[in-house]
């Protein structure tokens, strides 16, 4: 689905929903993360509708090193010869040297939502497993630009977290720091390690005043973006 001109999301129902982006600025594919499934198929299918090649994928930006995320890293950097990119704090659990840090369960409330974030803990929880390690070619600061998108360093779901920005098109990719699925919401209570980095990373990324959200995990935010960001960042600051 094109979300925005020469933005291209990707979804599976397996990682929660989870969701992956190619950028195409008219010059090189950029692809945002990589999907569950360890084969990429789904990314080179979308490469091959777009009548490109895999070795026009230039660009793989990791925005966090948990396992959805990460399934067809390695099979696709295979493929493209593509440069990956990621926060050095990712590194090692990206390479397979680390496991994620786990985060503890902890119920949600209000207590309507509960069953069914609890759920989504369980799936996210049992997806902590390992992928198809590939080390990062090249670590990225916040402020750098890869391809058409600046990079905002967005600690709190995890410490090498990152968040992708694409002015000229008003899109942010905000990872994991925002969830639509199951429900909206400024990313899951019990998966953020840094609940105050989080906070503080949420509030930035509303400034941005953004057309489109995309998240990691559900539909991406396409009607009033903006105001809705804001009115997250904002549920956080009590
Ligand atoms: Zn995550
Ligand atoms: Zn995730």
């Amino acid at each position: 689905m094109e979300i925005a001109p020469g933005v291209y999301a990707l979804t599976q129902r397996q990682g929660g929903h989870v969701h992956a982006f190619l950028l195409d600025d008219g010059t090189g594919l950029t692809l945002i993360d990589t999907l569950f499934d360890t084969d990429g198929r789904r990314v080179l299918a979308q490469i091959g509708r777009l009548r490109r090649a895999p070795t026009d994928l230039k660009h793989i930006i990791l925005t966090h090193g948990h396992r959805s995320h990460l399934g067809g890293l390695a099979a696709l950097k295979r493929v493209s010869g593509a440069t990956v990119y990621g926060h050095e704090w990712e590194a090692d659990v990206v390479a397979g040297d680390r496991k994620a840090q786990a985060v503890p369960l902890r119920p949600m409330r209000p207590l309507a939502a509960y069953w069914r974030v609890y759920h989504l803990q369980l799936g996210l929880a049992l997806g902590f497993g390992a992928h198809p390690p590939c080390p990062l070619d090249q670590v990225v600061r916040n402020g750098d630009r890869i391809g058409p998108v600046e990079v905002l360093h967005t600690p709190g779901h995890s410490p090498g977290h990152l968040a992708l920005h694409w002015p000229e098109r008003r899109v942010l990719f905000a990872g994991d720091a925002i969830a639509t699925w199951p429900l909206l919401a400024p990313g899951w209570p019990a998966f953020n390690l840094n609940r105050r980095q989080h906070r503080v990373s949420l509030g930035g990324m509303a400034e941005l005043a953004a057309a489109i959200v995309a998240v990691g995990h559900g539909a991406p935010i396409t009607e009033g973006a903006a105001d809705r960001l804001r009115a997250l960042a904002a549920s956080l600051e009590v």
